[in-house]
């Protein structure tokens, strides 16, 4: 702390700070840190310009890529879009010259190969630096560069742990999503969430799932919109009834909300999984109450008043216009490529057996089930069962090749969670909670 307040003595009488403290015999690295001090110091007091400045005098890549990131974080926030993305390239050039020593090192590498724990360090400030730029490239909008940089740090040599770990960040998980779902690139996305061996990278899965079903979503709402729209301006006004009620009946209630009961009740409050579920619905909504407005007439005016952040700002529903179907959203709705039809066709055979569960009162819930499934079938093969257990709201799946389809279910040997209700694997294996799952336990404790 001393030695902080001497550099930020140091700094204030205009000196060149590595200079003076070098005269006074601190050693390099220690210099470095007490710069950092200093530019964070600067950064709380909003004094952008001059932390700018400072991390000039910072000669090791690593604390240079640092800074530069902290400071174009705080021009982002400050609004100061140009002089991020200079400090942006500032903390990539030096990620760059990172990389390059890696490589030397590496080539230089004796017959027992490279200094590991030297090396995975270097890769953890690369990884880091990569993640971060994403997530700074996403808040500003730069969905293209920020989409090269994911590749760049997906197909770099980093190690997939290295992949995990950055995702551990929420803000990094945004950034990847936003960046890459705004630009209409879903199946990249979905590429990119998948490892070397095909299967999803675990900390991918909420994301993936939830990319899914919105996709899942829009297309069943874009579908809505275009039928009830067509009902109206024909006069069939029966069919918009139809339309509108099967949609609730059948997408809506067997399905979406279902599968996003858990995601709303126990996922933790600001997740992304959950969040997202939230723009789902309310765009659900929203679409919902001005197709009904023409036939519905007080009880759309009644909803429309009770909602908050209206997409449009007009006094009565009744203003408002009907939605229209948005065509980039309709060429970026799910297609069967992604495995959705074959999961949902999967899907319809899974819930027949638990229904025959439930009548024999062998289990309560489908929670209560564990699925197991034998196929030839490469499509229902490649399915991912974390995935394809919560679409069924069962706590366990096993999807194994064999000669001719077979499907059963039987009681789970799992305890129930207390909080979500579902029977999962990690229930009392917690010794902190030994009445939650996993998920749950790591909610309550955050
Ligand atoms: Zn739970």
């Amino acid at each position: 702390m001393e030695s902080t307040i001497k550099a930020a003595e140091i700094v204030h009488a205009g000196k060149n700070i590595r200079a003076a403290l070098a005269e006074e015999g601190v050693e390099l690295k220690r210099v470095h840190f007490l710069i950092r001090q200093v530019i964070r110091q600067r950064l709380d007091k909003g004094r952008i310009a001059a932390a700018a400045e400072l991390a000039e005098q910072l000669g090791d890549p690593e604390d240079r890529a640092g800074a530069f990131l902290e400071i174009a974080k705080a021009q982002v926030e400050a609004g100061e879009k140009d002089a991020a993305r200079k400090s942006l390239a500032k903390a990539l050039a030096d990620a760059e010259r990172i990389a390059a020593y890696r490589a030397k090192q590496d080539a230089a590498a004796g017959p027992e190969g490279p200094d590991t724990r030297y090396r995975s360090r270097l890769d953890s400030v690369m990884s880091r630096t990569y993640w971060a730029a994403v997530s700074i490239r996403a808040k500003l909008r730069d969905l293209d560069a920020a989409r090269k940089l994911i590749l760049k740090a997906a197909n770099s040599k980093l190690k997939p742990a290295d992949w995990d770990r950055a995702l551990d960040e929420p803000e990094v998980r945004t950034g990847w999503s936003s960046a890459l779902v705004e630009a209409g690139r879903e199946a990249e996305a979905l590429k990119l969430a998948k490892g070397a061996d095909g299967k999803w990278r675990p900390k991918m899965r909420v994301l993936v799932a939830w990319l899914l079903a919105s996709r899942g979503q829009t297309k069943q709402i874009e579908q809505l919109i275009a039928d009830v729209t067509q009902s109206y301006e024909t006069f069939i006004f029966h069919k918009v009834f139809a339309h509108i009620y099967n949609f609730c009946t059948v997408e809506m209630s067997s399905i979406y909300m279902d599968v996003l009961k858990d995601r709303l009740y126990c996922d933790a409050a600001d997740s992304q999984s959950r969040r997202s579920a939230q723009t789902a619905m309310h765009k659900i909504l929203d679409t919902l109450i001005k197709l009904l407005a023409p036939v519905l007439v007080h009880t759309a005016e009644e909803a429309w008043a009770a909602m908050k952040h209206k997409s449009q700002d007009v006094e009565s529903v009744h203003f408002a216009l009907i939605p229209e179907t948005n065509p980039d959203d309709r060429s970026r709705a799910l297609s069967n490529e992604d495995g959705w039809k074959a999961m949902m066709d999967l899907r319809t055979h899974a819930l027949g057996k638990l229904e025959d569960l439930r009548k024999d009162q062998i289990i309560g819930s489908n929670q209560e089930a564990s699925v197991k499934i034998v196929t030839d079938n490469e499509d229902w093969l490649s399915i991912d069962t974390d995935m394809f257990a919560s679409l069924c709201i069962v706590s366990e799946v096993r999807i194994e090749k064999g000669d001719s389809f077979e499907i059963s279910a039987d009681k789970c040997k799992h305890n129930k969670c207390d909080r979500c209700w579902n029977y999962w694997p990690s229930v009392g294996t917690i010794e902190s909670h030994p009445d939650l799952c996993q998920r749950c336990a790591d909610v309550i404790s955050s």
